[in-house]
């Protein structure tokens, strides 16, 4: 028979669970927020955390946000959490190219996204453009595109994250950057398709990404959840010891295979996008365990 998960619910367990560990990696949306509403319990189990020594680091495949936005997010939700302990999938970019692969200093990224994620790249000591294309005109005339759009020795990597602002200019330059130079790289900060909203879902960076995937010359590298480039940059910031390490989150896709494909213990929580019955109801991913929500925790006070 294939495994279960392991469903935390009585004290004894969730103590012996919580001493096991002194890392706890939590997604965000679904875990400690949703949208711009705190979870129950949250604050009171991250004190508990606190108070016991754990490590809490912070990641979301959200890459619309510098990391100083989300700890203006984390403070009105009157969380105490270290700016340094927050990993977004555009600092997972910017960690990669400033600290991973040391981006040359003479050349710039193309960046198809937010002011966020340039702002992450800018931080990192890398030189980013791209924030002048979001025109607000229809880019229809060719005769422009040959006058504008030109390969350019000078950009070393385009990167491409979640951006509501995308047009045919930015795919148009991406694209002749990214074929026309053999060196540039071609990042994305993540591959989610769609992000949830209310009672839906809307396209997210693996859904900006995708015409220019089917037109380019190379393999794009993905650098948030579940990639192992994304645990590769926290293992190195942060020196963890992936035995005593836990992946807690709300998507099977993202989080748990995160976990998983990494070699990370797994926890589900059901505050999010995931129920109880669609966990039941398919055996393709199994998280190790699951929990109602992290106010579970508190009950061990
Ligand atoms: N991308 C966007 C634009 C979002 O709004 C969200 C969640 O609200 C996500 C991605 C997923 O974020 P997380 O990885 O924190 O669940
Ligand atoms: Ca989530």
């Amino acid at each position: 028979m294939a495994k279960k998960s392991f469903k935390l619910e009585n004290i004894n367990d969730i103590k012996e669970f919580f001493d096991s560990y002194d890392t706890f990696i939590f997604d965000c949306d679904g875990v400690i927020w949703r949208a711009n509403n705190l979870i129950k319990g949250v604050k009171e189990a991250l004190t508990l955390m606190k108070k016991n020594n754990k490590r809490t680091i912070f990641v979301t495949n959200n890459s619309t946000k510098s990391r100083e936005e989300y700890f203006k997010k984390f403070s009105s939700l009157n969380l105490p959490v270290d700016i340094n302990d927050i990993f977004s999938s555009a600092y997972s970019t910017a960690y990669y190219l400033g600290k991973v692969i040391n981006f040359p200093k003479d050349k710039r990224v193309y960046v198809i996204g937010t002011k966020g994620l340039i702002k992450e790249i800018e931080d990192a000591g890398v030189n980013a453009f791209g924030y002048e294309d979001n025109i607000t005109e229809p880019f229809v005339n060719e005769e422009e595109i040959f006058k504008s759009i030109k390969p350019d020795d000078s950009v070393g990597a385009v990167v491409v994250g979640f951006d509501m602002k995308i047009n045919y200019k930015k795919y148009a330059k991406a694209y002749t950057y990214i074929n026309h130079n053999p060196e540039c790289l071609f990042l994305v900060t993540n591959s989610d398709i769609t992000y949830p909203v209310q009672n839906s879902v809307l396209p997210e960076a693996g859904s900006v990404v995708a015409p220019l995937i089917a037109i380019a010359n190379k393999e794009p590298i993905f650098l948030g959840k579940p990639t192992a480039n994304m645990i590769n940059c926290i293992s190195q910031k942060f020196n963890l010891d992936l035995k005593r390490t836990c992946m807690v989150g709300d998507r099977l896709d993202t989080d748990m295979v995160f976990g998983k494909n990494n070699n990370i213990t797994t926890l589900l929580v059901l505050t999010g996008v995931t129920s109880e019955e669609t966990l039941m109801n398919q055996n393709e991913i199994i998280p190790d365990y699951y929990i109602e929500g992290l106010n579970s925790f508190n009950q061990i006070i």
